[in-house]
């Protein structure tokens, strides 16, 4: 599979796994849904991946990652759907979290920095124009 990591890497290092902002939210609220088989695959060996290796760091951007390498909608190096709208759902999230886009950080720094915000007004507002809300584990309450 094509990987983005090596062009997009902010500062010519090559991190194992790059992760968009706003999917950091997606992948809790991950429950076998996505665009295509190849997509879910993806999906399914990258959250392996951090549960097998929660002390290594993840960078998080806020350009196309290693969800979006495997889905339908990617052109090169943009989100053929919306770009703009996801490029801003990655930094409001940044913005809740204190950090920026190429900040690397482990999945227990990240879990520390999300878990306090989960029910938060301004998750609704970050996923408003997402289609999969309404069968995301991150929307759905207890
Ligand atoms: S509602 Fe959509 S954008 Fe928000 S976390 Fe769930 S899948 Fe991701």
């Amino acid at each position: 599979m094509k990987r983005l990591t090596s062009i997009n890497s902010l500062d010519g290092g090559c991190p194992e796994l790059i992760i968009r902002a706003h999917h950091l939210l997606c992948m809790r609220g991950f429950q076998g849904y996505g665009y295509s088989r190849e997509f879910i695959d993806n999906m399914e060996r990258i959250l392996k991946w951090i549960h097998d290796n929660p002390k290594k760091p993840i960078m998080i951007v806020d350009f196309p990652d290693d969800i979006c390498a495997a889905c339908p909608f990617l052109d090169e190096s943009a989100c053929l759907r919306a770009e703009d709208t996801v490029r801003l759902m990655d930094q409001m999230l940044m913005d809740l979290m204190g950090i920026k886009s190429g900040d690397e950080l482990t999945s227990t720094e990240i879990d520390d920095l999300i878990s306090p915000i989960i029910d938060s007004p301004e998750l609704t507002e970050i996923c408003c124009e997402c289609s999969w809300i309404d069968v995301c584990l991150v929307h759905r309450n207890p």
